[in-house]
Protein backbone atom coordinates (compact mmCIF):
# COMPACT_ATOMS: atom_id res chain seq x y z
CA UNK A 1 0.00 0.00 0.00
CA UNK A 2 1.12 3.49 -0.69
CA UNK A 3 0.20 5.08 2.75
CA UNK A 4 0.99 8.82 0.57
CA UNK A 5 -2.55 7.90 -2.08
CA UNK A 6 -4.50 7.69 1.22
CA UNK A 7 -6.46 10.49 2.87
CA UNK A 8 -6.44 11.72 6.13
CA UNK A 9 -9.52 9.44 7.44
CA UNK A 10 -8.54 6.29 5.80
CA UNK A 11 -4.74 6.56 7.22
CA UNK A 12 -6.46 7.57 10.42
CA UNK A 13 -8.12 3.74 10.09
CA UNK A 14 -4.72 2.00 9.31
CA UNK A 15 -3.33 3.31 12.53
CA UNK A 16 -6.55 2.24 14.12
CA UNK A 17 -5.67 -1.48 12.87
CA UNK A 18 -2.16 -1.24 13.70
CA UNK A 19 -0.93 -1.48 9.99
CA UNK A 20 1.21 2.03 9.64
CA UNK A 21 3.39 3.52 12.10
CA UNK A 22 3.52 7.70 12.39
CA UNK A 23 7.21 6.66 11.28
CA UNK A 24 6.53 4.84 8.61
CA UNK A 25 4.07 7.61 7.09
CA UNK A 26 6.56 10.65 8.52
CA UNK A 27 9.31 8.71 6.56
CA UNK A 28 7.21 8.00 3.36
CA UNK A 29 6.10 11.68 2.82
CA UNK A 30 9.29 12.84 3.86
CA UNK A 31 10.86 10.52 0.72
CA UNK A 32 8.26 12.16 -1.16
CA UNK A 33 8.94 15.80 -0.79
CA UNK A 34 12.35 14.98 -2.03
CA UNK A 35 11.73 13.29 -4.96
CA UNK A 36 9.42 15.93 -6.01
CA UNK A 37 11.30 18.79 -4.61
CA UNK A 38 11.30 20.86 -8.01
CA UNK A 39 8.00 21.57 -7.68
CA UNK A 40 8.73 24.07 -5.23
CA UNK A 41 6.20 23.45 -2.83
CA UNK A 42 8.05 24.40 0.59
CA UNK A 43 10.03 27.20 1.43
CA UNK A 44 10.82 24.97 4.95
CA UNK A 45 10.80 21.66 6.13
CA UNK A 46 12.63 20.35 8.64
CA UNK A 47 12.90 16.43 8.48
CA UNK A 48 14.63 15.91 11.45
CA UNK A 49 11.62 17.51 13.65
CA UNK A 50 9.21 16.12 11.63
CA UNK A 51 10.52 12.13 12.63
CA UNK A 52 11.18 13.25 15.77
CA UNK A 53 7.45 14.24 16.41
CA UNK A 54 6.46 11.45 14.55
CA UNK A 55 8.81 8.91 17.19
CA UNK A 56 6.96 10.77 19.91
CA UNK A 57 3.01 10.28 18.68
CA UNK A 58 4.21 6.44 18.19
CA UNK A 59 5.43 6.34 21.33
CA UNK A 60 2.15 8.06 22.74
CA UNK A 61 -0.07 5.85 21.09
CA UNK A 62 2.13 2.63 22.34
CA UNK A 63 1.24 4.19 26.09
CA UNK A 64 -2.26 3.72 25.71
CA UNK A 65 -2.98 7.30 25.90
CA UNK A 66 -6.16 8.77 24.16
CA UNK A 67 -4.78 10.06 20.76
CA UNK A 68 -6.49 13.36 19.08
CA UNK A 69 -8.67 13.37 16.04
CA UNK A 70 -5.46 14.18 13.54
CA UNK A 71 -3.35 11.50 15.27
CA UNK A 72 -0.40 11.30 12.96
CA UNK A 73 -1.90 12.99 10.14
CA UNK A 74 0.90 15.06 8.27
CA UNK A 75 -0.94 18.56 7.64
CA UNK A 76 1.20 21.00 5.15
CA UNK A 77 1.28 24.64 6.65
CA UNK A 78 0.96 28.28 4.25
CA UNK A 79 3.59 30.34 5.01
CA UNK A 80 1.60 32.83 6.10
CA UNK A 81 0.88 31.19 9.74
CA UNK A 82 3.25 31.81 12.28
CA UNK A 83 4.85 28.75 14.08
CA UNK A 84 6.89 29.47 17.17
CA UNK A 85 10.77 29.23 16.64
CA UNK A 86 9.77 28.09 13.12
CA UNK A 87 10.78 30.03 9.68
CA UNK A 88 7.52 31.90 8.39
CA UNK A 89 8.51 33.90 5.88
CA UNK A 90 4.93 34.62 4.18
CA UNK A 91 6.49 34.35 1.11
CA UNK A 92 8.94 37.98 1.56
CA UNK A 93 11.73 38.87 1.86
CA UNK A 94 10.96 40.83 4.45
CA UNK A 95 10.99 38.46 7.02
CA UNK A 96 13.13 35.96 5.46
CA UNK A 97 14.64 36.18 8.63
CA UNK A 98 11.55 36.10 11.14
CA UNK A 99 11.15 33.19 13.75
CA UNK A 100 7.64 34.14 15.75
CA UNK A 101 7.92 33.85 19.73
CA UNK A 102 4.30 32.21 19.56
CA UNK A 103 2.35 29.94 16.95
CA UNK A 104 -1.26 30.77 15.79
CA UNK A 105 -4.40 29.15 17.11
CA UNK A 106 -4.56 27.02 14.51
CA UNK A 107 -1.26 25.41 14.54
CA UNK A 108 -1.54 24.35 18.59
CA UNK A 109 -5.14 23.26 17.77
CA UNK A 110 -3.48 20.86 14.91
CA UNK A 111 -0.80 20.16 17.72
CA UNK A 112 -3.32 19.21 20.32
CA UNK A 113 -4.95 16.69 18.09
CA UNK A 114 -1.69 15.46 17.34
CA UNK A 115 -1.30 16.51 13.94
CA UNK A 116 2.39 16.21 12.58
CA UNK A 117 3.12 19.51 10.88
CA UNK A 118 5.44 18.85 7.63
CA UNK A 119 7.10 21.85 6.47
CA UNK A 120 5.72 25.32 5.65
CA UNK A 121 4.88 25.85 2.00
CA UNK A 122 4.72 28.72 -0.74
CA UNK A 123 2.85 31.63 -1.52
CA UNK A 124 2.69 34.51 -3.14
CA UNK A 125 3.81 37.32 -1.25
CA UNK A 126 1.92 38.57 1.83
CA UNK A 127 -1.28 36.54 0.38
CA UNK A 128 -1.33 38.62 -3.26
CA UNK A 129 -1.38 37.07 -6.12
CA UNK A 130 -3.28 34.23 -7.93
CA UNK A 131 -0.33 32.25 -9.08
CA UNK A 132 2.26 31.87 -6.25
CA UNK A 133 4.68 33.73 -8.66
CA UNK A 134 4.82 36.62 -5.82
CA UNK A 135 6.73 34.45 -3.71
CA UNK A 136 10.23 36.32 -3.14
CA UNK A 137 11.35 32.29 -3.03
CA UNK A 138 10.66 31.16 -6.84
CA UNK A 139 7.35 30.17 -8.54
CA UNK A 140 5.21 26.88 -7.11
CA UNK A 141 4.40 24.28 -10.27
CA UNK A 142 1.22 22.67 -10.86
CA UNK A 143 1.77 19.14 -10.02
CA UNK A 144 -0.54 18.70 -13.20
CA UNK A 145 1.50 20.53 -15.77
CA UNK A 146 4.72 21.38 -14.23
CA UNK A 147 4.77 24.48 -16.75
CA UNK A 148 1.87 26.07 -15.25
CA UNK A 149 0.79 27.79 -12.27
CA UNK A 150 -0.87 26.44 -9.13
CA UNK A 151 -3.09 29.16 -8.22
CA UNK A 152 -2.34 31.73 -5.35
CA UNK A 153 -2.04 32.76 -3.07
CA UNK A 154 -1.83 29.42 -1.31
CA UNK A 155 -0.24 27.75 -3.91
CA UNK A 156 1.99 25.84 -2.13
CA UNK A 157 -0.76 24.16 0.14
CA UNK A 158 -2.59 23.45 -2.64
CA UNK A 159 0.16 21.78 -4.66
CA UNK A 160 1.10 19.91 -1.38
CA UNK A 161 -1.93 17.91 -1.38
CA UNK A 162 -2.59 17.45 -5.08
CA UNK A 163 0.83 15.94 -5.58
CA UNK A 164 0.60 13.71 -2.26
CA UNK A 165 3.18 15.36 -0.32
CA UNK A 166 0.61 15.82 2.73
CA UNK A 167 -3.07 14.65 2.98
CA UNK A 168 -4.29 17.83 4.55
CA UNK A 169 -3.02 21.91 4.51
CA UNK A 170 -4.19 24.74 5.06
CA UNK A 171 -3.86 27.81 3.32
CA UNK A 172 -5.90 31.37 3.93
CA UNK A 173 -8.39 33.13 1.62
CA UNK A 174 -8.71 37.07 1.66
CA UNK A 175 -10.64 36.43 -2.02
CA UNK A 176 -10.24 33.47 -3.24
CA UNK A 177 -6.78 32.20 -1.77
CA UNK A 178 -8.24 28.62 -1.20
CA UNK A 179 -10.41 28.08 -3.57
CA UNK A 180 -8.76 29.22 -6.58
CA UNK A 181 -5.71 26.88 -6.19
CA UNK A 182 -8.06 23.86 -5.15
CA UNK A 183 -9.68 24.40 -8.51
CA UNK A 184 -7.24 24.58 -10.47
CA UNK A 185 -5.04 21.74 -8.35
CA UNK A 186 -7.96 19.72 -8.62
CA UNK A 187 -8.18 18.90 -5.02
CA UNK A 188 -11.34 20.73 -2.15
CA UNK A 189 -10.57 23.98 -0.48
CA UNK A 190 -13.09 25.54 1.98
CA UNK A 191 -12.82 29.32 2.81
CA UNK A 192 -14.69 29.70 6.26
CA UNK A 193 -17.53 31.99 7.54
CA UNK A 194 -15.48 35.18 8.62
CA UNK A 195 -15.35 34.54 12.35
CA UNK A 196 -15.47 30.80 12.15
CA UNK A 197 -11.64 30.14 12.40
CA UNK A 198 -9.28 32.65 14.67
CA UNK A 199 -6.99 34.36 12.70
CA UNK A 200 -4.55 34.64 15.67
CA UNK A 201 -1.00 34.26 14.74
CA UNK A 202 -2.19 34.57 10.92
CA UNK A 203 -0.04 37.57 9.12
CA UNK A 204 -2.33 39.82 8.30
CA UNK A 205 -2.92 40.85 4.64
CA UNK A 206 -7.07 42.19 4.87
CA UNK A 207 -8.50 42.07 8.40
CA UNK A 208 -11.76 42.38 7.15
CA UNK A 209 -11.54 39.65 4.71
CA UNK A 210 -8.86 37.78 5.64
CA UNK A 211 -10.03 33.93 6.67
CA UNK A 212 -7.96 30.43 7.22
CA UNK A 213 -8.94 26.69 5.60
CA UNK A 214 -8.66 23.51 5.04
CA UNK A 215 -7.35 21.38 1.38
CA UNK A 216 -8.31 17.97 1.65
CA UNK A 217 -8.77 15.53 -1.21
CA UNK A 218 -12.79 14.97 -0.71
CA UNK A 219 -15.05 16.45 1.60
CA UNK A 220 -14.64 14.45 4.36
CA UNK A 221 -11.23 15.17 5.01
CA UNK A 222 -12.18 19.09 4.67
CA UNK A 223 -14.71 18.67 6.98
CA UNK A 224 -12.36 16.96 9.40
CA UNK A 225 -9.40 19.53 9.12
CA UNK A 226 -12.25 22.10 9.52
CA UNK A 227 -14.08 20.45 12.76
CA UNK A 228 -9.99 21.25 14.66
CA UNK A 229 -9.37 24.06 13.30
CA UNK A 230 -13.12 26.09 14.34
CA UNK A 231 -14.23 27.47 17.38
CA UNK A 232 -13.70 30.31 19.36
CA UNK A 233 -10.42 31.92 20.68
CA UNK A 234 -10.10 34.84 23.70
CA UNK A 235 -7.15 36.16 21.23
CA UNK A 236 -9.18 37.04 18.43
CA UNK A 237 -11.84 39.16 19.21
CA UNK A 238 -13.62 38.85 15.63
CA UNK A 239 -13.89 34.92 15.92
CA UNK A 240 -17.35 33.95 16.92
CA UNK A 241 -18.54 32.38 19.66
CA UNK A 242 -20.56 29.81 18.44
CA UNK A 243 -20.41 25.84 18.69
CA UNK A 244 -18.58 23.82 16.08
CA UNK A 245 -20.99 21.11 14.93
CA UNK A 246 -19.75 17.61 14.26
CA UNK A 247 -19.06 18.03 10.51
CA UNK A 248 -17.53 14.91 9.60
CA UNK A 249 -20.04 13.01 11.46
CA UNK A 250 -23.05 14.46 9.97
CA UNK A 251 -21.60 14.61 6.18
CA UNK A 252 -23.78 11.91 4.70
CA UNK A 253 -26.80 12.94 6.11
CA UNK A 254 -29.09 13.31 2.81
CA UNK A 255 -29.76 17.21 2.64
CA UNK A 256 -33.57 17.15 2.54
CA UNK A 257 -34.64 18.57 -0.47
CA UNK A 258 -31.82 20.76 -1.35
CA UNK A 259 -32.19 24.20 -3.17
CA UNK A 260 -29.46 24.81 -6.01
CA UNK A 261 -28.91 28.41 -7.57
CA UNK A 262 -26.81 29.10 -10.09
CA UNK A 263 -25.62 32.33 -10.45
CA UNK A 264 -26.09 33.84 -13.61
CA UNK A 265 -23.40 36.49 -13.41
CA UNK A 266 -21.01 33.80 -13.31
CA UNK A 267 -21.46 32.39 -16.64
CA UNK A 268 -20.72 35.51 -18.33
CA UNK A 269 -17.78 36.74 -20.81
CA UNK A 270 -14.24 35.49 -19.48
CA UNK A 271 -15.45 31.54 -18.88
CA UNK A 272 -13.40 29.45 -20.23
CA UNK A 273 -15.73 27.14 -22.16
CA UNK A 274 -14.60 23.83 -21.06
CA UNK A 275 -15.00 24.86 -17.26
CA UNK A 276 -18.44 26.08 -18.21
CA UNK A 277 -19.27 23.16 -19.66
CA UNK A 278 -17.94 21.09 -16.33
CA UNK A 279 -19.55 23.10 -14.20
CA UNK A 280 -23.58 22.95 -16.56
CA UNK A 281 -22.70 18.83 -16.11
CA UNK A 282 -22.28 19.21 -12.71
CA UNK A 283 -24.93 21.45 -12.03
CA UNK A 284 -27.38 18.36 -14.18
CA UNK A 285 -25.74 15.59 -11.39
CA UNK A 286 -27.32 17.81 -8.70
CA UNK A 287 -30.59 17.39 -10.73
CA UNK A 288 -30.35 13.91 -11.41
CA UNK A 289 -29.39 13.51 -7.20
CA UNK A 290 -33.04 15.28 -6.57
CA UNK A 291 -32.15 18.71 -6.28
CA UNK A 292 -34.23 21.30 -7.09
CA UNK A 293 -32.30 23.63 -9.58
CA UNK A 294 -32.83 27.58 -10.47
CA UNK A 295 -31.44 30.63 -11.59
CA UNK A 296 -30.56 33.34 -9.26
CA UNK A 297 -29.14 36.96 -9.69
CA UNK A 298 -26.35 38.64 -7.69
CA UNK A 299 -27.05 42.05 -9.83
CA UNK A 300 -24.12 43.87 -7.94
CA UNK A 301 -21.50 40.92 -8.24
CA UNK A 302 -19.92 43.16 -11.15
CA UNK A 303 -18.83 45.32 -8.30
CA UNK A 304 -16.95 42.47 -6.46
CA UNK A 305 -13.58 42.85 -8.27
CA UNK A 306 -13.81 46.76 -7.79
CA UNK A 307 -14.56 46.95 -4.34
CA UNK A 308 -12.26 44.27 -3.12
CA UNK A 309 -9.15 46.05 -4.79
CA UNK A 310 -9.93 49.02 -3.00
CA UNK A 311 -10.89 47.23 0.73
CA UNK A 312 -7.96 44.93 0.47
CA UNK A 313 -5.41 47.14 -0.68
CA UNK A 314 -6.42 49.75 1.88
CA UNK A 315 -6.13 47.46 4.53
CA UNK A 316 -3.03 45.81 3.54
CA UNK A 317 -1.27 49.43 3.29
CA UNK A 318 -2.50 50.06 7.50
CA UNK A 319 -1.57 46.23 8.42
CA UNK A 320 1.87 46.26 6.73
CA UNK A 321 3.23 49.25 7.63
CA UNK A 322 4.51 47.51 11.37
CA UNK A 323 7.03 46.29 8.70
CA UNK A 324 9.57 49.04 9.07
CA UNK A 325 12.71 47.39 9.90
CA UNK A 326 12.98 48.76 13.61
CA UNK A 327 11.97 45.88 15.88
CA UNK A 328 11.72 42.50 13.40
CA UNK A 329 12.05 41.47 9.89
CA UNK A 330 14.40 43.19 7.52
CA UNK A 331 16.37 45.56 8.06
CA UNK A 332 18.35 47.57 5.43
CA UNK A 333 22.20 47.42 5.79
CA UNK A 334 23.12 50.35 3.82
CA UNK A 335 20.47 53.60 4.00
CA UNK A 336 22.60 56.17 3.18
CA UNK A 337 21.12 59.14 1.01
CA UNK A 338 19.63 57.77 -2.42
CA UNK A 339 17.76 60.75 -3.74
CA UNK A 340 17.84 65.13 -3.60
CA UNK A 341 16.91 65.93 -0.26
CA UNK A 342 17.10 62.28 1.60
CA UNK A 343 20.38 63.95 3.35
CA UNK A 344 18.09 66.09 5.08
CA UNK A 345 15.90 63.15 6.44
CA UNK A 346 16.92 61.06 9.83
CA UNK A 347 18.36 58.16 9.86
CA UNK A 348 15.89 56.17 11.16
CA UNK A 349 13.58 57.41 8.66
CA UNK A 350 15.96 56.46 5.37
CA UNK A 351 16.43 53.55 7.56
CA UNK A 352 12.64 52.35 7.53
CA UNK A 353 12.70 53.43 3.61
CA UNK A 354 15.54 51.20 2.62
CA UNK A 355 14.21 48.15 4.35
CA UNK A 356 11.01 48.86 2.96
CA UNK A 357 12.16 49.47 -0.47
CA UNK A 358 14.48 46.27 -0.06
CA UNK A 359 12.32 43.89 1.84
CA UNK A 360 8.68 44.21 -0.22
CA UNK A 361 8.36 42.97 -4.39
CA UNK A 362 6.67 45.01 -6.78
CA UNK A 363 3.48 43.39 -5.99
CA UNK A 364 2.89 44.35 -2.82
CA UNK A 365 4.56 47.55 -3.34
CA UNK A 366 1.70 47.99 -5.88
CA UNK A 367 -0.86 47.52 -3.46
CA UNK A 368 0.17 49.49 -0.47
CA UNK A 369 0.45 52.44 -2.72
CA UNK A 370 -2.95 52.11 -4.11
CA UNK A 371 -4.19 51.85 -0.73
CA UNK A 372 -2.30 54.84 0.16
CA UNK A 373 -4.17 56.59 -2.42
CA UNK A 374 -7.50 55.15 -1.50
CA UNK A 375 -7.72 56.20 2.18
CA UNK A 376 -6.19 59.23 1.35
CA UNK A 377 -8.13 62.76 2.72
CA UNK A 378 -10.06 64.22 0.21
CA UNK A 379 -9.94 60.41 -1.67
CA UNK A 380 -11.65 58.44 0.84
CA UNK A 381 -14.71 58.94 0.02
CA UNK A 382 -14.76 58.66 -3.53
CA UNK A 383 -12.81 55.29 -3.63
CA UNK A 384 -13.20 53.67 -0.28
CA UNK A 385 -16.46 54.80 1.37
CA UNK A 386 -18.06 53.56 -2.04
CA UNK A 387 -16.29 50.59 -1.68
CA UNK A 388 -17.91 49.95 1.26
CA UNK A 389 -21.48 50.80 0.19
CA UNK A 390 -20.91 48.21 -3.05
CA UNK A 391 -19.55 45.87 -0.74
CA UNK A 392 -23.02 46.35 1.45
CA UNK A 393 -25.28 45.60 -2.08
CA UNK A 394 -23.01 42.65 -2.34
CA UNK A 395 -24.01 41.04 1.00
CA UNK A 396 -27.67 42.40 0.66
CA UNK A 397 -27.42 40.35 -2.64
CA UNK A 398 -26.60 37.02 -0.93
CA UNK A 399 -29.08 37.53 2.18
CA UNK A 400 -32.08 37.26 -0.88
CA UNK A 401 -30.82 34.57 -2.94
CA UNK A 402 -30.22 32.63 0.57
CA UNK A 403 -34.21 33.51 1.18
CA UNK A 404 -34.83 31.31 -2.26
CA UNK A 405 -32.02 28.29 -2.21
CA UNK A 406 -29.65 26.52 0.52
CA UNK A 407 -26.63 26.81 -1.79
CA UNK A 408 -25.38 28.59 -4.77
CA UNK A 409 -23.32 26.97 -7.27
CA UNK A 410 -20.95 28.01 -10.26
CA UNK A 411 -17.49 27.99 -11.29
CA UNK A 412 -14.36 28.59 -9.12
CA UNK A 413 -12.05 29.77 -11.69
CA UNK A 414 -12.81 31.46 -14.86
CA UNK A 415 -10.19 29.73 -16.75
CA UNK A 416 -7.87 26.02 -15.58
CA UNK A 417 -4.25 26.88 -14.48
CA UNK A 418 -2.34 29.40 -16.66
CA UNK A 419 0.68 29.13 -17.76
CA UNK A 420 3.70 30.23 -15.13
CA UNK A 421 4.74 33.79 -16.99
CA UNK A 422 1.41 34.02 -18.70
CA UNK A 423 -0.30 36.77 -16.80
CA UNK A 424 3.09 38.30 -15.05
CA UNK A 425 2.41 41.62 -16.48
CA UNK A 426 -0.67 41.82 -16.33
CA UNK A 427 -2.07 42.64 -13.11
CA UNK A 428 -5.61 43.38 -13.97
CA UNK A 429 -5.69 39.60 -15.90
CA UNK A 430 -4.39 38.32 -12.65
CA UNK A 431 -6.84 39.96 -10.58
CA UNK A 432 -9.40 38.82 -12.63
CA UNK A 433 -8.76 35.41 -11.55
CA UNK A 434 -10.53 35.48 -8.69
CA UNK A 435 -13.74 37.12 -10.13
CA UNK A 436 -16.26 34.36 -8.77
CA UNK A 437 -14.67 34.24 -5.38
CA UNK A 438 -14.20 37.62 -4.17
CA UNK A 439 -17.58 38.41 -3.42
CA UNK A 440 -17.72 35.66 -0.83
CA UNK A 441 -14.83 37.53 0.94
CA UNK A 442 -16.65 40.47 0.74
CA UNK A 443 -20.04 39.43 2.20
CA UNK A 444 -18.43 36.79 4.54
CA UNK A 445 -20.13 33.98 3.98
CA UNK A 446 -18.35 30.26 3.02
CA UNK A 447 -17.69 28.93 0.00
CA UNK A 448 -16.08 25.36 -1.11
CA UNK A 449 -14.51 24.52 -4.09
CA UNK A 450 -14.90 20.46 -5.13
CA UNK A 451 -13.71 18.40 -8.26
CA UNK A 452 -15.48 18.94 -10.92
CA UNK A 453 -13.58 17.41 -14.26
CA UNK A 454 -11.08 17.68 -16.14
CA UNK A 455 -9.96 19.51 -19.81
CA UNK A 456 -8.77 18.05 -23.05
CA UNK A 457 -5.22 19.00 -21.77
CA UNK A 458 -5.85 17.22 -18.46
CA UNK A 459 -6.39 20.52 -16.37
CA UNK A 460 -8.28 20.44 -13.45
CA UNK A 461 -11.86 22.06 -12.87
CA UNK A 462 -13.42 23.26 -10.24
CA UNK A 463 -17.36 23.78 -8.86
CA UNK A 464 -17.74 26.59 -6.60
CA UNK A 465 -20.51 26.13 -3.34
CA UNK A 466 -21.57 29.18 -1.41
CA UNK A 467 -23.56 28.90 1.73
CA UNK A 468 -25.34 31.17 3.92
CA UNK A 469 -23.06 32.52 7.10
CA UNK A 470 -22.19 29.61 9.14
CA UNK A 471 -23.85 27.16 7.33
CA UNK A 472 -21.07 25.15 6.76
CA UNK A 473 -22.45 21.98 7.69
CA UNK A 474 -25.12 21.95 4.80
CA UNK A 475 -22.30 23.50 2.35
CA UNK A 476 -19.95 20.07 3.46
CA UNK A 477 -23.17 18.20 2.97
CA UNK A 478 -23.80 19.92 -0.70
CA UNK A 479 -20.48 19.05 -1.55
CA UNK A 480 -20.56 15.48 -0.39
CA UNK A 481 -23.51 14.82 -2.79
CA UNK A 482 -21.95 15.75 -6.11
CA UNK A 483 -18.69 13.92 -4.87
CA UNK A 484 -20.80 10.51 -4.12
CA UNK A 485 -22.21 10.77 -7.81
CA UNK A 486 -18.80 10.83 -9.28
CA UNK A 487 -14.71 10.34 -9.03
CA UNK A 488 -13.51 13.39 -9.62
CA UNK A 489 -11.89 13.27 -6.14
CA UNK A 490 -10.16 10.24 -6.85
CA UNK A 491 -7.77 11.72 -9.78
CA UNK A 492 -3.81 12.44 -9.13
CA UNK A 493 -2.04 14.58 -11.40
CA UNK A 494 0.17 12.05 -13.84
CA UNK A 495 3.60 13.21 -12.00
CA UNK A 496 6.71 11.53 -13.37
N1 LIG B 1 -5.79 37.00 -5.64
C1 LIG B 1 -6.37 37.90 -4.68
C2 LIG B 1 -5.37 38.99 -4.33
O1 LIG B 1 -4.37 39.02 -4.96
C3 LIG B 1 -6.77 37.15 -3.44
C4 LIG B 1 -5.63 36.77 -2.59
C5 LIG B 1 -6.03 36.05 -1.34
O2 LIG B 1 -7.13 35.53 -1.22
N2 LIG B 1 -5.12 36.05 -0.38
O3 LIG B 1 -5.58 39.79 -3.50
Amino acid sequence: MDMTRLTAVGLIQEYERKTLSCLDVARGYLDRAEKYGRLNVFVHLDGEAILSRARALDAKRASGAAMGRLAGVPVAIKDVLCVEGEPTTCGSKMLSNFRPPYSATVIERLLAEDAILVGKTNMDEFAMGSSTENSAYGPTRNPWDEERIPGGSSGGSAAAVAADLAPLSLGSDTGGSIRQPAAVCGIVGLKPTYGRVSRYGLIAFASSLDQIGPFAHDVADAALLLGVISGPDPRDATCVDAPVPDYLATLDEAPRALRIGIVREFFGAGLDPEVEAAVRAAIQVYEDAGATVREVSLPHSKYGVPAYYIVAPAECSSNLARYDGTIFGRRSADFSPRYPGEDKLPPIVRMMMASRAEGFGAEVKRRIMLGTFALSAGYADQYYNQALKARRLIRNDFDAAFHEVDVLVGPTSPTPAFKLGERAADPLAMYLSDVYTITANLAGIPGISIPCGLTKAGLPIGLQLLAPAFAEESLLRAARVFERAGDWHLKRPPLA
